[in-house]
């Protein structure tokens, strides 16, 4: 990160973490291919198998049970299918919570009128009764085993919990297969269990570009999206990212070592950053901030700013956040998520997130805290 600038945008992307960069480095040094018989093959794949068994470890998981994949775009690509569930029978639905990521709204190898939205309530967490009404109705159609949920364990955006383990309970008298986006609970919340949890290296300060996807069993199957060469157990070809996946690996270690600690210093910082917020004008709404959320984010607004305005103050100040979804941001697009939540169209147009991580330190918040007070004094007193 350049010292000159203050960085509060890791929901984005978190910088690199010193475990994943020497683990990366180590790896670029070899120059096998993991699929070489030889010893200099041998010693890649050393390496990738390593970095498995250290996820599967974590998840809890046999290590035959982790595929690496180019991230969680892909691995919604992958598994939403009709034929990823444990039998031969295919499914038939694929209900994806309204607020997901852009990554998996489109449903992908589903047929597009086998996929519907599942409505949240406006505090952003699902709305359990359409849940279970959708799935009663499906199940009295076609039995059950006949419906993929996707649902994401924290939210991008504003940082909401959804209720993981009542939604399984809810799922398993139906025999629906369960998705879990938990790229940004990783590291930052517990991570709930589901038949297909994606996770992904940037998010946690390993490289762009690797994720995977743990499989709950051996009995789920999605068809390989990626052929070729037959990498991943045949699941997903191409020479494999030694040293991205070397240097996943080795954050994930390390942010789940330092979660602990970790979670309390960004409740600290989203305290201060919420009661600075609040401090410098009243009419300040943090959205969602009823429910259980990320202690990393901060999603806020204030009525009559816009949040592109305040992006490109902030960011000539120096300090990065991020307004709506960073993925489909370098425009300023209205949320899809705030949406959902009926959030009024007017506010939503000012919503801004800010993200801490392990390093941030109070001096950034009160960095972006007084640049914000210059802004909004600068705002209002035009308005005046
Ligand atoms: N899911 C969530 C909740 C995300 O925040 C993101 C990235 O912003 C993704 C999925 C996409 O992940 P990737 O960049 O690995 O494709």
């Amino acid at each position: 990160m350049r010292p000159d600038r203050t960085y509060l945008d890791w929901n984005a992307t978190a910088p690199l973490h010193p475990a994943a960069r020497e683990a990366m480095l180590a790896a670029l040094d070899l120059r096998g291919n993991p699929s070489s018989p030889h010893g200099d093959g041998r010693a890649a794949r050393a390496l990738i198998e390593r970095a498995r068994e250290r996820l599967s470890d974590v998840f809890g998981v046999a290590s035959r049970n982790v595929y690496f994949t180019s991230g969680a775009t892909e691995a919604a690509n992958w598994v939403l299918h009709p034929q990823a569930g444990p039998g031969s029978k295919p499914l038939q639905a694929l209900l994806i919570g309204a607020t997901e990521h852009a990554c998996i709204q489109a449903g992908h190898r589903f047929p597009a009128h086998a996929v519907s939205q599942l409505p949240v309530l406006p505090d952003g967490r699902i709305d359990l009764a359409a849940l279970e009404a959708r799935l009663s109705a499906l199940t009295a159609q076609h039995g059950t085993g006949c419906a993929m949920v996707a649902l994401q364990a924290a939210n991008n955006e504003t940082g909401v919990l959804q209720p993981i383990d009542e939604v399984r309970a809810l799922l398993e008298p139906h025999g629906a297969v369960l998705v879990c986006d938990a790229v940004q609970a990783l590291g930052r919340a517990p991570i709930p269990r589901a038949d297909f949890l994606f996770v992904s290296a940037h998010k946690i300060g390993g490289p762009t570009g690797v994720g995977a996807v743990i499989f709950a069993s051996e009995a789920l199957s999605p068809p390989p999206l990626i052929a070729g060469g037959g990498q991943e157990r045949r699941q997903r070809s191409g020479t494999e990212n030694v040293a991205g996946i070397s240097g996943f690996a080795a954050a994930v270690e390390a942010v789940i070592q330092s979660q602990p600690l970790s979670v309390a210093h960004a409740a600290k910082l989203r305290d201060k950053i919420e009661r600075g917020l609040q401090e410098i004008h009243g009419e300040t709404v943090v959205l969602a901030s009823s429910v259980s959320r990320l202690v990393n984010t901060t999603c806020f607004a204030v009525p009559g700013m816009s949040s592109e305005t305040a992006l490109i103050a902030l960011d000539l100040a120096g300090i990065a956040v991020s307004s709506g979804a960073a993925c489909s941001s370098g425009k300023v697009a209205s949320s899809h998520v705030l949406a959902a939540m009926q959030v009024p169209e007017a506010l939503a147009r000012g919503a801004l997130r800010v993200s801490t991580g392990p390093t941030t330190q109070e001096a950034d918040v009160e960095t972006f805290l007084s640049a914000w007070r210059e802004i909004i004094a600068r705002r209002f007193q035009h308005a005046a």
